[in-house]
């Protein structure tokens, strides 16, 4: 079984509206709803934290949890400054249940708890269309790889440009992909990489730049490579008001595909 850490903690500043993105309506449901559903419906998934700005945990407590009745989601709680802030929130929420169920381990050690079978799944409440697939591949690729994430191999050119906005290197298409959410880890791993992080310990690799992802922060920290594996390129982020109109596009044949 795995555990997944559903993030919606943003504020949503790319979206020029004063509806986060992740409460924005698409069919008469909030973006957020997607994802829950999809999470508290596939057979692989126990328990769900729900990340969200401390302002808005009683509203998606009473009117996301309750109301649809998601009853995988056991904690709502608040995230932090910057998405990894959030993310490490919820591991550290998980952490707390598989503490108290390696205090009674000793009753029925395999059914209550098993440190190495344990897997997380973090995923962007702002991407509606993950599925069921992208869920399940993802949990197996961890537990061959340990670390996996969904993406699309990028369609685009793809250029680094220089701070006066001239290109200095325009790397390999064929070597590029675009990363998405769900991403799956061991929580060992993932729990691991954050813990130093935190401890301010130092990175094995030199990279500087604003930690965006996951798989990120576990190269950076604990040295380990994720899987890269194929997502969809409908499994987007509504991040701008273009991406709303996007999303109302896709939604209509949603459901009748997963
Ligand atoms: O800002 P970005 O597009 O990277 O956000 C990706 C996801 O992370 C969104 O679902 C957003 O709500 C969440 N997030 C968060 N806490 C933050 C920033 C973003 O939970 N501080």
């Amino acid at each position: 079984m795995a555990v997944a850490v559903v993030l919606a903690g943003g504020s949503g500043s790319r979206m020029k509206s004063d509806v986060a993105k992740q409460y924005i309506k698409i069919n008469d449901r909030e973006v957020l709803y997607y994802p829950l559903y999809t999470f508290q419906n596939n057979e692989n998934i126990s328990r769900i934290i729900l990340v969200t700005r401390d302002t808005d945990i009683e509203f998606c407590k009473k009117e996301i949890v309750a109301k649809y009745n998601f009853d995988k989601v056991s904690d709502v709680i608040a995230g932090g400054k910057e998405r990894y802030n959030s993310v490490y929130n919820g591991i550290v929420k998980l952490a707390e249940y598989n503490k108290r169920s390696s205090d009674i381990k000793y009753i029925d050690r395999d059914s209550v708890y098993n440190e190495d079978d344990d897997i997380v799944l973090i995923h962007d409440g702002a991407r509606p269309f993950v599925t069921d697939k992208m869920i399940n591949d993802v949990i197996d690729a961890v537990k061959k790889d340990r670390a996996c994430t969904v993406g699309v191999p990028v369609k685009d050119t793809i250029k680094v440009i220089d701070e006066n906005g001239f290109g200095i290197d325009t790397p390999d298409r064929k070597t590029l992909w675009q990363i998405q959410t769900p991403q799956g880890f061991e929580m060992k791993l993932i729990k691991e990489a954050y813990d130093a992080m935190f401890a301010g310990k130092e990175k094995k690799e030199g990279s500087n730049h604003n930690i965006t992802d996951d798989t990120m922060l576990v190269e950076l920290y604990s040295g380990v490579r994720s899987r890269v594996i194929l997502g969809a390129y409908e499994n987007i982020k509504i991040t701008t008001p273009e991406d709303v109109e996007t999303a109302k596009s896709f939604i209509k044949n949603f459901f009748k595909k997963n």
